[in-house]
């Protein structure tokens, strides 16, 4: 059954990409009748990744995901056709990938010795099994917007666990308490397993050609306007009673000014704000330049729409303190074997099969992962891929004497090099992209109940936002799951559905999963 409605929805990653999959596939919404608008030139939002073998590839991410959890991104993938694999979804193509290659990660931690640091504990101390459990077990709202700190004692953060659970989920000490409780209930099975990363899965390839090109071609099939280069600058309100109602959209595509008309009954989605907001790649000669909101506007609509309603949330709490949310990744494209022979025999690892590998001295807290390959579709076969990240880009390196935030690709190959113990051969071309990301952990920040809107707020007539900065009951930001469940939750909702959406598995409700991990956190 098909329904007589259109949709504007503003942003174009996976949050929007699936919001209009919904509003077809369980909805009735006719393809042609959902716009989206996107302010940077290609769809994705934060899952891109681009480049070529002979400029370097780049990717601000590489995503793990798990078929435990990630209930409403298996709903949506298992009905759209993967690309690569005729005859198969996503769901089923990915599923069928990590059967052939499972994560088992033989060298998680490496030590200031370039060691492999063996994990048979978590390293707890009874006092922080005792301050873990409390705050595992308290209410959000006795949590408050107290930080991580607040509850656990200094030496937790020297645990072999920390530094396990820290690097996986990109979690900062000073983050949301609220957040890393949440955390630990719906990652509970990863609990158990944190050390070998063997719950995770993979993408054959990186998300944007997995998981956003799909999508974006069954969406295109479906009649779907992809409108990029247009940004949103303002949602006008049909009057200013209590109840909200958008009127009218005004954008700004290829600099020049636009307002688009929404009639009585349709909707419009919003991307209030992005993780990747005022990010910047550097090359090997340069380090990315230094941005905020101010130079890119991202936060901007969100600001003035919550200005005047306080259930729109508060965009402050997330984006005032770029020292706390601020972190850099790298992408290395290599035109020679050798980096992944040495890595393949010192970690046991073959690429692909690894996970993360931290080394949990260095002071950027420095990981990389080396993805099976090819990680692009067009990867030619004598070319490799790897990512890699700092968590504390602000600090003096141990083998550059600068900020990682200050050096070029080349810079951060010496540092990487020189934690590994591994001779660098100056011929080699490694071509390393340095990603500056000011706001990647803006939805850690410390938080109070309401300064995330509801995805369909309290009065909105036929508005929704779906973005990583919405409240929903047990999930976890930082996730594709979390954005396509907001989408979910704010289709159905706007549409009245009586689907409901896909619930979450109740891993932590299990008695036997709580005793797995409790005997684990004694190990
Ligand atoms: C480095 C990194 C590692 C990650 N690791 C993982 C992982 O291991 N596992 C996992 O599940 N997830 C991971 N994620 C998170 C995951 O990628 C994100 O949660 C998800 O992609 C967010 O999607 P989104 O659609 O909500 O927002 P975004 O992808 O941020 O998209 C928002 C879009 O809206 C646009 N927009 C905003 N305002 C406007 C406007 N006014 N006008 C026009 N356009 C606008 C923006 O340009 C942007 O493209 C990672 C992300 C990064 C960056």
């Amino acid at each position: 059954m098909t329904i007589n409605k259109k949709a504007t929805l503003v942003g174009g990653g996976i949050g929007t990409l699936a919001a209009a999959a919904f509003l077809i596939r369980d909805g009735g919404v006719e393809g042609r009748n959902i716009t989206i608008l996107e302010a940077l030139p290609v769809m994705g939002g934060s899952l891109d990744a681009g480049g070529t073998a002979a400029l370097g590839y780049s990717l601000r991410g590489g995503r793990m995901l798990t078929t435990d959890n990630y209930e409403c991104t298996w709903d949506l993938f298992r009905t759209i056709p993967s690309l690569n694999a005729p005859g198969s979804t996503v769901f089923e193509e990915t599923l069928e990938f990590n059967e052939r290659h499972h994560t088992n990660a033989l060298a998680r931690l490496v030590d200031r010795r370039a060691a492999k640091v063996g994990v048979p504990s978590m390293g707890f101390s009874m006092q922080d099994r005792i301050e873990l459990l409390k705050l595992s077990s308290a209410e959000e709202s006795d949590l408050g917007s107290s930080r991580i700190t607040d509850h656990l004692s200094p030496t937790f953060f020297e645990t072999e666990f920390w530094f396990m659970w820290a690097t996986t989920f990109a979690f900062q000490p000073w983050h949301s308490a609220v957040e890393f409780k949440r955390y630990l209930h719906r990652f509970m099975l990863e609990f158990t397993r944190i050390d070998t990363l063997a719950g995770v899965k993979r993408t054959v390839f990186n998300q944007y050609e997995s998981m956003v090109l799909p999508l974006q071609a069954w969406l295109k099939s479906q009649g779907v306007n992809f409108v990029p280069d247009c940004n949103v600058t303002e949602l006008v309100p049909r009057s200013e009673i209590d109840e909200f109602e958008v009127a009218a959209v005004k954008c700004i595509r290829k600099a020049i000014s636009e307002t688009i008309a929404i009639g009585e009954g349709d909707l419009v989605f919003l991307q209030n704000a992005s993780m990747t907001d005022a990010s910047s790649l550097g090359s090997m000669s340069a380090a990315p330049s230094l941005k905020t909101k101010a130079d890119s506007g991202g936060w901007l609509l969100w600001e003035q729409l919550a200005a005047s309603r306080p259930e729109f949330g508060k965009p402050s709490a997330f984006n005032s303190n770029v020292a706390q949310s601020c972190w850099e990744s790298f992408t290395v494209t290599l035109k020679d074997s050798e980096f992944f022979d040495t890595m393949m025999d010192f970690t046991g690892n073959v690429a692909g099969t690894g996970g993360l590998v931290t080394f949990k001295d260095s002071n950027w807290l420095m990981s990389v992962v080396l993805a099976r390959q090819p990680h692009f579709v067009d990867q030619p076969g004598d070319v490799q891929v790897f990512w890699g990240y700092g968590l504390f880009p602000d600090r003096i390196g141990n083998f550059v004497p600068k900020p990682m935030s200050a050096c070029n690709g080349d810079e951060i190959l010496t540092e990487l090099y020189g934690h590994l113990r591994f001779d660098r051969d100056p011929l080699q071309s490694a071509n390393c992209i340095p990603c500056r990301m000011p706001y990647i952990t803006s939805m850690f920040m410390p938080r109070s109940a309401g300064d995330r809107p509801l995805p369909v707020p309290k009065n909105s007539k036929n508005f929704a936002f779906v973005s990583q900065f919405v409240e929903i009951p047990e999930d976890v930001v930082f996730t594709v799951e979390y954005s396509v469940r907001a989408a979910q939750t704010a289709v159905y909702q706007l549409l009245k559905l009586t689907r409901p959406v896909t619930p979450i598995a109740p891993h932590d409700k299990s008695l036997h999963v709580w005793f797995e991990a409790l005997l684990k956190s004694f190990k």
